[in-house]
Formats: C-alpha cells, sequence, structure tokens
C-alpha cells in the first residue's frame, strides 16, 4: 500500500520470510517513484529497521556507508570473541605450523607485513574484507563469514559489489564505498 509518499509493508512473524525475500523489490520501487518505506509491525527486530533505514537514505553514499558501517559492528563483535586464538600475538593457525610467526594474516610471506598494522595492531581497522575473512584452518572448524548471512548486505548489492567488499583486502572504508559507488573493483 502507497499512503503519503510512502510504500508500507505489513510483517509479521507469519509471513516473514515471504517479505523479506521482496526486499530487493521494494528497494527498486521506492528508488524508482522516490518513496519512503515503512513496515506495518509488532515484531521488534533489528533487521527491520535497518532495511527500513537503508531504503529510506536515498543518497547511495550514505545508504552504503550505513550499511557497512552496520556489518562491520557485527563482525567486530564476532572478531572480538577472539575465534584467531591470539595467545601472545600468535594465532591458531601459525601456532601449528610457525610457532614464531605473529600477527596472523596481518603478515605472510608474500606481502610482509601490512602497512596499516603497528605494533600488532591494525590501525585502519575499517576494512570489511580483512574482517570477513577467515583461513582453511577457521574455515575447517565451521567459522566463516558471508556478506549474505546479513540481509542488509545480501539484499542492497549486487553480486559484483560483493565481490567488492569481499575482496578489497587492506583497504579503508572510504576507498570500498568508492569503488562500490562506480560499481568497479580495482585490485588494492
Ligand atoms: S584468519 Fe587464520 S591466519 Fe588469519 S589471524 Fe585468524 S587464524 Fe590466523
Ligand atoms: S588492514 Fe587488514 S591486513 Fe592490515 S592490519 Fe588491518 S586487518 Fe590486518
Amino acid at each position: 500500500m502507497i499512503e503519503n509518499n510512502t510504500l508500507i509493508i505489513n510483517i509479521n512473524k507469519n509471513n516473514y520470510n515471504k517479505i523479506i525475500k521482496k526486499t530487493r523489490k521494494f528497494i527498486k520501487i521506492c528508488d524508482k517513484n522516490n518513496l519512503k518505506f515503512r513496515y506495518v509491525t509488532d515484531l521488534n527486530n533489528e533487521e527491520l529497521k535497518d532495511i527500513e533505514k537503508a531504503i529510506n537514505l536515498k543518497d547511495k553514499k550514505s545508504r552504503y556507508e550505513y550499511i557497512y558501517d552496520k556489518i562491520c559492528f557485527e563482525l567486530d563483535k564476532k572478531i572480538q570473541t577472539n575465534y584467531c586464538e591470539f595467545e601472545n600475538d600468535i594465532c591458531i593457525k601459525y601456532r601449528n605450523k610457525h610457532k614464531n610467526h605473529k600477527n596472523g594474516c596481518c603478515e605472510c610471506k608474500g606481502r610482509g607485513k601490512c602497512k596499516y598494522l603497528i605494533g600488532s595492531t591494525c590501525t585502519m581497522k575499517t576494512c570489511m574484507a580483512c574482517k570477513l575473512f577467515t583461513c582453511k584452518t577457521l574455515r575447517k572448524k565451521g567459522i566463516k563469514h558471508n556478506i549474505n548471512d546479513y540481509i542488509i548486505g545480501k539484499y542492497f548489492f549486487t553480486r559484483k559489489q560483493k565481490d567488492i567488499l569481499r575482496y578489497s583486502f587492506w583497504s579503508p572504508k572510504e576507498i570500498v564505498i568508492d569503488r562500490l559507488l562506480k560499481n568497479e573493483y580495482v585490485k588494492p
């Protein structure tokens, strides 16, 4: 239903999955017709608030920044659980292989030490690709991340944009957002 220049969608626990799958369609309708978007619901659901907020950010850059920050925030929460099992700056992968290798994959044989790594700490902090990455050792333990795990990641980006997010390693947010806007991936 469209009312007061707003696309209004009823969503509840019974139709939730069906309605969520239509997110891309709602984005398209609202963007094309410059409509606002609102759910009518009794669910207190963070994902729904994110979708509303993102659709209502009509400026693409603001929208992408919002989604980017939201996903990074969730990834940071997971990373803070120390699933890489760092002890004295040595992660689980290297503990089993080269005991003296510090800083995990922020430092590796071919590439050397990442320029953003200072004193074993990432000073950049805004690279989504680095946050999404898990090595084979972790993946074998079932620890992996996917942009599609997040509804706002799944429905607001094209396949190419998801690749930009996945593979823009060692790149600050501003650069990645610029790539998303240009829909162009440049190897770092
Ligand atoms: S992703 Fe793997 S290699 Fe990188 S820090 Fe974590 S455990 Fe180490
Ligand atoms: S940008 Fe990525 S590789 Fe570099 S220090 Fe930060 S997390 Fe590590």
